[in-house]
């Protein structure tokens, strides 16, 4: 096996000096593929490179300290922030857009479920794209499988949520995107999600309103239809919550 970090020296010369962010986009553009911030690019990110992101994000993020005008070599709390900031961005908050969907195992419908199944409260920790200020909340899914439908363990809902959650999201494509796969995935004949979270761009700066909370819900299929549906999902989650 040749080393992983094996190229051709033609390649490796291609490379020299082109950060691998560069790399990354190229590719993407290639694809046509958008890389919105809360779109997914795992598919374009070669083994290794994710480190290689790390390196580059901490010298960006110790370039801002310095624009900031903070003194990171005598101050020790700030010595390490750069590179602090830039694992917590790519490999933790924002994990969602740089590593591949949750491996779900999904089951036939054995048993036949067709009643009203919801899960919920799933705790939504995300990040607005706007200020990269923390969106806290969370969420409750409404499903109305057939016998066609999918069945996933319960824990799996919160895993695909914890994935699209993490990016930096706008909570009305944020619930979108998580209604999108989680339909592909079942096939449920109705799909309703709501979320609650707390902005903290809201609570932080800007109009600095501690208990600004913004709700919002997506429905699919029979939940559109059929109203009875509808008031059943919102009547069994909090009432505070459920929009009217
Ligand atoms: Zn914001």
């Amino acid at each position: 096996m040749p080393h992983p970090d094996a190229m051709t020296a033609e390649s490796r010369a291609d490379d020299a000096g082109v950060p691998v962010s560069v790399r990354i986009r190229e590719r993407l553009r290639a694809a046509r593929k958008r890389f919105h911030a809360n779109d997914n690019i795992a598919d374009f990110i070669q083994p290794g490179e994710l480190d290689q992101l790390l390196e580059e994000v901490t010298d960006k993020m110790q370039a801002v300290l310095d624009s900031l005008v903070i003194d990171t070599t005598s101050d020790h709390n700030t010595e390490d922030t750069a590179r602090r900031v830039a694992k917590m961005y790519l490999k933790e908050v924002f994990a969602g857009r740089y590593v591949k969907a949750p491996t779900i195992t999904e089951f036939p419908n054995a048993e036949h479920l067709n009643e009203l199944m919801i899960v919920g409260p799933i705790t939504v920790r995300s990040a607005c794209s706007h200020h990269f200020c923390p969106v806290i909340g969370r969420l409750w899914i409404g499903v109305m499988p057939n016998e066609h439908t999918n069945v996933i363990g319960l824990s799996k809902y919160a895993r695909l949520a914890e994935w699209i959650m993490g990016r930096p999201q706008i909570q009305e494509e944020a619930v979108v995107q998580l209604a999108d796969l989680i339909q592909e995935k079942t096939q449920p004949d109705g799909l309703a999600i709501v979320m609650e979270a707390t902005h903290y761009c809201m609570a932080w700066r800007g109009v600095k309103d501690m208990d600004s909370r913004m709700i919002n819900s997506v429905m699919r299929g029979v939940f559109l239809k059929d109203a009875n549906l509808r008031r059943e999902f919102l009547s069994l989650i909090p009432r505070q919550v459920a929009p009217q």
